[in-house]
Protein backbone atom coordinates (compact mmCIF):
# COMPACT_ATOMS: atom_id res chain seq x y z
CA UNK A 1 0.00 0.00 0.00
CA UNK A 2 1.33 3.15 -1.41
CA UNK A 3 1.10 6.86 0.59
CA UNK A 4 -0.38 9.55 -1.50
CA UNK A 5 2.21 11.72 -3.48
CA UNK A 6 1.97 14.67 -1.91
CA UNK A 7 1.94 14.13 1.84
CA UNK A 8 3.16 16.86 3.58
CA UNK A 9 5.65 17.46 6.26
CA UNK A 10 3.54 19.72 8.48
CA UNK A 11 0.22 17.45 7.75
CA UNK A 12 0.13 14.55 10.49
CA UNK A 13 -2.15 11.81 10.01
CA UNK A 14 -5.02 11.22 13.22
CA UNK A 15 -5.69 8.22 14.21
CA UNK A 16 -8.85 7.97 14.64
CA UNK A 17 -10.60 5.75 17.21
CA UNK A 18 -13.42 3.96 15.33
CA UNK A 19 -11.34 2.30 12.65
CA UNK A 20 -11.82 -0.01 9.37
CA UNK A 21 -11.92 -3.02 10.83
CA UNK A 22 -14.79 -2.07 13.74
CA UNK A 23 -16.63 -0.79 10.88
CA UNK A 24 -16.15 -3.98 8.93
CA UNK A 25 -17.30 -5.89 11.75
CA UNK A 26 -20.24 -3.75 12.72
CA UNK A 27 -21.34 -4.12 8.82
CA UNK A 28 -20.49 -8.12 8.98
CA UNK A 29 -18.36 -7.99 5.85
CA UNK A 30 -15.44 -6.75 4.41
CA UNK A 31 -14.30 -3.84 2.36
CA UNK A 32 -13.73 -4.26 -1.58
CA UNK A 33 -13.27 -2.14 -4.87
CA UNK A 34 -14.82 -4.18 -7.51
CA UNK A 35 -13.13 -2.29 -10.18
CA UNK A 36 -15.21 -2.72 -13.64
CA UNK A 37 -13.06 -1.93 -16.60
CA UNK A 38 -13.93 -1.90 -20.52
CA UNK A 39 -15.29 -0.31 -23.69
CA UNK A 40 -18.12 2.80 -23.45
CA UNK A 41 -21.36 0.59 -23.46
CA UNK A 42 -19.51 -3.17 -22.65
CA UNK A 43 -21.76 -3.06 -19.89
CA UNK A 44 -20.23 -1.57 -16.62
CA UNK A 45 -22.52 0.51 -15.43
CA UNK A 46 -25.66 -1.88 -16.16
CA UNK A 47 -24.20 -4.72 -14.50
CA UNK A 48 -22.67 -2.43 -11.46
CA UNK A 49 -26.52 -1.47 -10.72
CA UNK A 50 -27.76 -5.06 -11.30
CA UNK A 51 -24.82 -5.81 -8.69
CA UNK A 52 -25.47 -3.24 -6.19
CA UNK A 53 -29.01 -3.83 -5.99
CA UNK A 54 -28.42 -7.52 -5.40
CA UNK A 55 -26.22 -6.61 -2.69
CA UNK A 56 -27.80 -4.01 -1.08
CA UNK A 57 -31.18 -6.35 -0.63
CA UNK A 58 -28.71 -8.51 1.26
CA UNK A 59 -27.68 -5.66 3.72
CA UNK A 60 -24.23 -5.06 2.18
CA UNK A 61 -23.57 -1.63 2.14
CA UNK A 62 -22.19 -0.49 -1.15
CA UNK A 63 -21.88 2.23 -2.99
CA UNK A 64 -21.52 3.05 -6.79
CA UNK A 65 -19.33 5.37 -8.38
CA UNK A 66 -19.80 5.58 -11.80
CA UNK A 67 -18.22 7.71 -14.75
CA UNK A 68 -20.81 9.61 -16.16
CA UNK A 69 -22.09 10.99 -12.71
CA UNK A 70 -18.65 11.87 -11.04
CA UNK A 71 -17.84 13.92 -14.07
CA UNK A 72 -20.84 16.12 -13.55
CA UNK A 73 -19.55 16.83 -10.35
CA UNK A 74 -15.36 15.82 -8.02
CA UNK A 75 -14.13 15.50 -11.94
CA UNK A 76 -16.32 18.45 -13.77
CA UNK A 77 -13.36 20.03 -14.88
CA UNK A 78 -11.51 17.04 -16.24
CA UNK A 79 -11.65 16.59 -19.83
CA UNK A 80 -10.90 13.47 -22.27
CA UNK A 81 -7.26 13.80 -22.75
CA UNK A 82 -4.94 11.20 -21.49
CA UNK A 83 -3.70 13.40 -18.72
CA UNK A 84 -7.46 14.41 -17.81
CA UNK A 85 -8.14 10.87 -17.77
CA UNK A 86 -5.50 10.08 -15.66
CA UNK A 87 -6.56 12.58 -12.95
CA UNK A 88 -10.02 11.35 -13.58
CA UNK A 89 -9.68 8.20 -12.01
CA UNK A 90 -6.71 9.57 -9.76
CA UNK A 91 -9.30 11.44 -8.03
CA UNK A 92 -11.65 8.19 -8.10
CA UNK A 93 -9.30 6.02 -6.66
CA UNK A 94 -8.90 8.02 -3.81
CA UNK A 95 -12.68 8.37 -2.93
CA UNK A 96 -12.80 4.25 -3.21
CA UNK A 97 -10.16 4.13 -0.76
CA UNK A 98 -11.98 6.12 1.54
CA UNK A 99 -15.19 3.79 0.77
CA UNK A 100 -12.85 1.05 1.71
CA UNK A 101 -11.61 2.50 4.65
CA UNK A 102 -15.73 3.27 5.71
CA UNK A 103 -15.93 -0.31 5.52
CA UNK A 104 -18.41 -0.48 2.01
CA UNK A 105 -18.09 -2.16 -0.75
CA UNK A 106 -17.52 -0.17 -3.47
CA UNK A 107 -18.50 -0.68 -7.29
CA UNK A 108 -16.54 1.75 -9.82
CA UNK A 109 -17.98 1.74 -13.16
CA UNK A 110 -14.95 3.89 -15.50
CA UNK A 111 -13.45 2.85 -18.92
CA UNK A 112 -10.10 3.42 -16.71
CA UNK A 113 -8.38 2.53 -20.12
CA UNK A 114 -4.73 2.60 -19.06
CA UNK A 115 -2.86 -0.40 -17.11
CA UNK A 116 -0.39 1.86 -15.33
CA UNK A 117 -3.77 4.24 -13.19
CA UNK A 118 -5.61 0.66 -12.65
CA UNK A 119 -2.38 -0.56 -10.96
CA UNK A 120 -1.91 2.87 -9.22
CA UNK A 121 -5.43 2.56 -7.75
CA UNK A 122 -4.60 -1.15 -6.73
CA UNK A 123 -1.39 0.35 -5.21
CA UNK A 124 -3.53 2.68 -3.04
CA UNK A 125 -5.15 -0.38 -0.67
CA UNK A 126 -4.64 -3.40 0.70
CA UNK A 127 -3.62 -6.70 -1.08
CA UNK A 128 -6.64 -8.42 -2.64
CA UNK A 129 -8.93 -5.32 -1.76
CA UNK A 130 -8.36 -3.81 -5.57
CA UNK A 131 -11.02 -6.48 -7.83
CA UNK A 132 -10.33 -5.93 -11.37
CA UNK A 133 -13.26 -6.84 -13.18
CA UNK A 134 -12.71 -6.76 -16.59
CA UNK A 135 -15.89 -6.20 -18.97
CA UNK A 136 -14.80 -7.66 -22.55
CA UNK A 137 -17.04 -6.83 -24.87
CA UNK A 138 -15.99 -6.83 -28.24
CA UNK A 139 -15.67 -3.55 -29.96
CA UNK A 140 -17.87 -4.08 -32.62
CA UNK A 141 -21.00 -5.19 -30.06
CA UNK A 142 -20.37 -1.88 -28.09
CA UNK A 143 -20.43 0.36 -31.28
CA UNK A 144 -23.92 -1.65 -32.24
CA UNK A 145 -25.23 -1.42 -28.90
CA UNK A 146 -24.36 2.25 -28.57
CA UNK A 147 -26.38 2.90 -25.60
CA UNK A 148 -25.70 6.55 -25.61
CA UNK A 149 -25.12 7.38 -28.83
CA UNK A 150 -21.80 8.23 -28.41
CA UNK A 151 -19.92 5.70 -30.91
CA UNK A 152 -22.08 6.95 -34.15
CA UNK A 153 -20.91 10.74 -33.01
CA UNK A 154 -17.25 9.26 -32.18
CA UNK A 155 -17.58 7.57 -36.14
CA UNK A 156 -18.73 10.94 -37.73
CA UNK A 157 -15.43 12.57 -36.20
CA UNK A 158 -18.33 14.72 -33.59
CA UNK A 159 -15.73 13.18 -30.54
CA UNK A 160 -12.48 13.48 -30.24
CA UNK A 161 -10.25 10.95 -27.66
CA UNK A 162 -12.48 8.34 -28.33
CA UNK A 163 -11.54 4.90 -26.25
CA UNK A 164 -11.82 2.04 -29.10
CA UNK A 165 -11.59 5.07 -32.00
CA UNK A 166 -8.76 7.69 -31.67
CA UNK A 167 -7.97 6.94 -27.63
CA UNK A 168 -6.60 3.41 -26.47
CA UNK A 169 -7.51 0.93 -24.27
CA UNK A 170 -5.36 -0.91 -22.86
CA UNK A 171 -7.07 -4.67 -21.56
CA UNK A 172 -6.04 -6.45 -18.33
CA UNK A 173 -3.74 -9.03 -18.63
CA UNK A 174 -4.62 -10.49 -15.75
CA UNK A 175 -8.24 -9.46 -14.27
CA UNK A 176 -9.25 -11.06 -11.16
CA UNK A 177 -12.98 -11.41 -12.88
CA UNK A 178 -13.33 -11.66 -16.44
CA UNK A 179 -16.68 -11.02 -17.71
CA UNK A 180 -18.03 -11.82 -21.43
CA UNK A 181 -21.54 -9.79 -21.84
CA UNK A 182 -21.82 -10.92 -25.51
CA UNK A 183 -22.21 -14.94 -24.14
CA UNK A 184 -23.32 -13.96 -20.62
CA UNK A 185 -26.72 -12.50 -19.03
CA UNK A 186 -26.50 -9.57 -16.77
CA UNK A 187 -27.68 -12.11 -13.92
CA UNK A 188 -24.93 -14.75 -15.23
CA UNK A 189 -22.52 -11.92 -14.77
CA UNK A 190 -23.75 -11.16 -11.10
CA UNK A 191 -23.63 -14.25 -10.22
CA UNK A 192 -20.08 -14.72 -10.79
CA UNK A 193 -19.19 -11.76 -9.26
CA UNK A 194 -21.20 -12.62 -6.18
CA UNK A 195 -19.72 -16.02 -5.94
CA UNK A 196 -16.23 -14.35 -6.53
CA UNK A 197 -16.76 -12.36 -3.25
CA UNK A 198 -18.08 -15.34 -1.29
CA UNK A 199 -15.47 -17.45 -2.20
CA UNK A 200 -12.68 -14.73 -0.80
CA UNK A 201 -14.78 -14.22 2.30
CA UNK A 202 -15.67 -10.78 1.64
CA UNK A 203 -19.06 -11.47 1.71
CA UNK A 204 -20.94 -14.64 3.36
CA UNK A 205 -21.82 -17.34 0.95
P1 LIG B 1 -20.91 1.15 -19.91
O1 LIG B 1 -21.26 1.52 -18.49
O2 LIG B 1 -19.85 0.10 -20.00
O3 LIG B 1 -20.64 2.34 -20.79
P2 LIG B 1 -23.69 0.57 -20.14
O4 LIG B 1 -23.98 -0.35 -19.00
O5 LIG B 1 -24.07 2.02 -20.00
O6 LIG B 1 -22.18 0.42 -20.55
O7 LIG B 1 -24.40 0.04 -21.45
C1 LIG B 1 -24.37 -1.32 -21.83
C2 LIG B 1 -25.58 -1.61 -22.73
O8 LIG B 1 -25.50 -2.96 -23.17
C3 LIG B 1 -26.90 -1.44 -21.98
O9 LIG B 1 -27.84 -0.85 -22.86
C4 LIG B 1 -27.28 -2.90 -21.67
O10 LIG B 1 -28.66 -3.07 -21.56
C5 LIG B 1 -26.73 -3.63 -22.91
N1 LIG B 1 -26.45 -5.05 -22.71
C6 LIG B 1 -26.89 -6.02 -23.54
N2 LIG B 1 -26.50 -7.24 -23.10
C7 LIG B 1 -25.78 -7.05 -21.98
C8 LIG B 1 -25.10 -7.94 -21.08
N3 LIG B 1 -25.12 -9.26 -21.26
N4 LIG B 1 -24.44 -7.41 -20.02
C9 LIG B 1 -24.42 -6.05 -19.84
N5 LIG B 1 -25.05 -5.16 -20.66
C10 LIG B 1 -25.72 -5.65 -21.73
Amino acid sequence: MKESPAVTENVVWHQHKVDKTQRQQQNGHQSAILWFTGLSGSGKSTIADALEQSLHQRGIKTYLLDGDNVRHGLCGDLGFSDNDRQENIRRVGEVAKLMSDAGQITLSAFISPFRKERQDVRDLVADGEFIEVFVDTPFEVCAKRDPKGLYAKALRGEIKNFTGIDSDYEAPQNPQIHLHTDQQSVEQSVEKITTYLANKGIING
